[in-house]
């Protein structure tokens, strides 16, 4: 029987917007993945909590947004743990819920570049995969110029010709094995401009949301009027 391959979404989804969904399916497309569970976060280490609206809100914006696509679905693991959430704790318990499938993590070059900062980086190399995109200023090349913790765990050398191919969007894949025996996917991935930041701002200043974001999300943010104003957030 073929192995089961999960991809992990994890983020604020502060609101989930187009520029998710479109990462989601390329990623899923790319690797020819079953399923995306998309992770909203209860207390993101690295964000301010009083910004964030409640994970209710962001959780039924997420259930609006994949409404219609089997293949994604929105997960309340960490949204129903109190205190931070840190990628490995997730993992081990999804692991509980899927111990046959392949964990494929989705996770933007910026992000990983610091994963020797994370909870417990060398044992989360051992317990899925990772699905690297690049982003604005984090191109795939730089993993050739740097010491990031998980490339001196790969079984073999970084082609820098491959990496390239990959920023220039001439190579959509090029999976990397590692000594444990999951492995790094490089997907090139274009870049959509959109980001919460932005549609937060949009929302406060009146501005249209036209193409950035499901309707029916957009319908869920009016309708509740979250980020009006901060107080809402
Ligand atoms: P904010 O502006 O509030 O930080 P965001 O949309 O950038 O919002 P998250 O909701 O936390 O951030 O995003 C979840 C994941 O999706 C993160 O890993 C983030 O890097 C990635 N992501 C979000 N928007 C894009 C985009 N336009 N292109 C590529 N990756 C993105």
């Amino acid at each position: 029987m073929n192995e089961k391959k999960i991809c992990l979404f994890g983020g604020t989804f502060n609101p989930v917007h187009n520029g998710h969904l479109y990462i989601a399916r390329s990623v899923a497309a790319l690797l020819d993945a079953d399923l995306v569970l998309f992770i909203p976060s209860g207390m993101p280490p690295h964000k301010d909590a009083a910004t964030i609206p409640s994970g209710k809100h962001r959780l039924a914006m997420l259930r609006l947004a994949l409404s219609g696509s089997p293949q994604f679905k929105a997960c309340d693991i960490e949204i129903k743990r109190s205190g931070p959430s840190f990628t490995i704790d997730t993992i081990d318990l999804l692991r509980q819920d899927y111990p046959d499938a392949r964990l494929i993590f989705i996770v933007g070059m910026d992000a990983f570049i610091q994963l020797n900062t994370w909870k417990e980086p060398e044992r989360l190399l051992t317990l899925c995969d990772f699905a690297l995109i690049s982003r604005l200023d984090y191109p795939f090349s730089l993993l050739s110029e740097i010491g990031a913790l998980p490339l001196t765990r790969l079984s073999s050398s970084i082609d820098t010709d491959k990496l390239k191919a990959l920023d220039q969007g001439k190579r959509s894949t090029y999976s990397l094995p590692m000594r444990t025996r999951n492995s790094l996917h490089l997907l090139s991935v274009p870049h959509i401009a959109i980001s919460g930041t932005t549609i937060r701002q949009r929302i406060a200043s009146g501005e249209s949301l036209r193409n950035v974001l499901p309707h029916s999300v957009e319908s869920y943010i009016i309708e509740n009027e979250i980020y009006l104003e901060e107080k809402n957030y």
